[in-house]
């Protein structure tokens, strides 16, 4: 497996895999790599010829009072769990490398990127999206995969990639969770044991708005409702949102029917969560 810091490097070897013609898939991460993370790359290794991952701590994504310095950081730890899953390559660039003081490009999705997670964190997705096509453009996959895990990251990546004709197939893969439910997150490492098992009630909210739905109830507003009492009920976490959206467009849809999205986002402690499950009505 390759470690290439630069894009200068990552064109030589670009340049080598074009020439033997093999299709290169793209795991696009922060690192503090885990089985989440590691299911990607798996999938993208079963599916492709070579598998970059990105390990990118991206400034963009986070506003300034949110945890970009004590964002989990272990690079000898990620190398060694992403060479196991089948990485070909990891590129992990410094900064001033993806984005250099002169840089003043943002790649916005209007609507998208304004609700949910963007309403609470405005700007979270232009900055997502700005290092996605970046990346996109350094690597030039013929496949990029994320966790559905990001739900609404997968559709501003999506509508990003299809808006921009990049030629780029971007393939949407199942949450890995732990024993208890908890969707596996680099975030999670930084919960107490308390916390911990109170981040339990994100999955049991989620699971309980899946099942008043698939019992007949047909009021959105009736779910979220359920869905806030029941992470309310956690002294240790404060709810954010608790929603269910049409999956497809995360609008708000008039009737619980068809493809629905549950999400919920609540700060565990100093952490925040998020998590999401899909159903069909
Ligand atoms: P991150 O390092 O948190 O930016 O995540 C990198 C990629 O891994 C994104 O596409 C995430 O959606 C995906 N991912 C994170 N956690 C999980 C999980 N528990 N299951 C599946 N994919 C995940």
């Amino acid at each position: 497996m390759q470690v290439v810091q630069t894009s200068a490097e990552l064109k030589a070897v670009l340049g080598a895999e074009r020439a033997g013609g093999a299709v290169r898939a793209l795991v696009p991460t922060m690192g503090a790599l885990h089985d989440g993370h590691a299911s990607l790359v798996e999938r993208a290794a079963a599916e492709c010829d070579t598998v970059w991952v990105s390990v990118f701590v991206n400034p963009l994504q986070f506003a300034p009072h949110e945890d970009l310095a004590s964002y989990p950081r272990d690079l000898d730890a990620d190398l060694a769990a992403a060479e196991k899953a089948g990485a070909t390559l990891v590129f992990t660039p410094p900064v001033e490398e993806m984005f250099p003081p002169e840089a003043r490009t943002r790649v916005h999705v209007a609507g998208l990127a304004e609700v949910l997670e963007g309403a609470s964190r405005p700007g979270h997705f232009d900055g997502v999206a700005t290092v996605v096509a970046k990346l996109f453009a350094l690597a030039d996959p013929r496949r990029a995969y994320f966790g559905q895990k990001d739900f609404q990251q997968l559709l501003v990546v999506r509508r990003m990639t299809d808006d921009l004709s990049l030629p780029v197939g971007v393939v949407g893969c199942p949450t890995v969770r732990d024993f208890d439910g908890v969707a596996l997150s680099s975030r999670n490492h930084r919960l107490s044991a308390p916390e911990r098992e109170a981040a339990a009630v994100l999955y049991r909210s989620l699971r309980a708005g899946a099942a008043t739905i698939f019992a007949g109830e047909e009021d959105p507003h009736e779910v979220r409702e359920l869905m806030a009492a029941i992470v309310e009920a956690e002294p240790l976490v404060a709810l954010d949102y608790a929603e269910v959206v049409k999956a497809a467009t995360l609008s708000p849809p008039a009737r619980l029917h068809g493809e629905l999205r549950l999400l919920v986002a609540a700060q565990v402690g100093a952490t925040r969560l998020i998590d999401n499950v899909g159903i069909v009505a």
